[in-house]
């Protein structure tokens, strides 16, 4: 049985965060991009998604860290 899921993983091939993935899938398993019918296993969407969350995530991070300093050291310019 093939269900519909928001992966919040973009297809690299059109940026659809639409995928096919069977139930109880397994890392082997090949998940199928619901627009374009891209096809990759499970193990390489995940690498993917974790690369693109890192491209969305540390910016934020780094800037909640830059913000967390401007704070402290306003504070000792006193
Ligand atoms: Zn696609």
């Amino acid at each position: 049985m093939i269900k519909t899921k928001q992966f919040l993983i973009q297809c690299p091939q059109c940026g659809s965060e639409e995928f096919k993935i069977p139930e109880n899938v397994q890392d082997e398993d090949l998940v199928i991009c619901g627009f374009c019918n891209f096809e990759a296993p499970l193990h390489e969407i995940r690498a993917i998604g974790i690369e693109q969350a890192k491209q969305v995530v540390i910016p934020e991070a780094k800037k909640a860290i830059e913000d967390m300093l401007k704070k402290a050291f306003k504070g000792w310019k006193k």
